[in-house]
């Protein structure tokens, strides 16, 4: 369950900073998660609510932002999401992935 080692990862990002802050608690944090990140949202949800147990961070509640796929076309820069056409309006084949796959903490916030 790979949920479990971001849950703490995240944990341990966000009490690092608040140790710098000099914070007392966190009490929120905020993820970018892309839908293609790989990463059960609820299993996420819960692997958190383990590891956060008796920390600093224990009544921190987890915002989750969902970040839809994205793909840019590299020759005229049109931007399509799933499913795709085989070809861009312009003709090409040659689809980027710009966005989907972000797990990312954005702001956190302390006391
Ligand atoms: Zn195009």
């Amino acid at each position: 369950m790979h949920e479990l080692s971001l849950a703490t990862s995240l944990l341990e990002t966000a009490i690092a900073q608040a140790e710098q802050a000099q914070a007392e608690q966190v009490v929120g944090l905020t993820l970018r998660l892309g839908t293609w990140a790989g990463v059960d949202v609820e299993a996420l949800r819960f692997a958190f609510s383990l590891v956060q147990a008796e920390t600093i961070a224990a009544s921190a509640t987890l915002a989750i932002e969902p970040v839809p796929v994205q793909f840019c076309c590299l020759d005229c820069g049109a931007i399509a999401t799933p499913p795709l056409a085989i070809a861009c309006v312009c003709g090409s084949d040659r689809w980027q992935l710009q966005q989907g796959r972000e797990l990312q903490l954005v702001s956190m916030e302390v006391v």
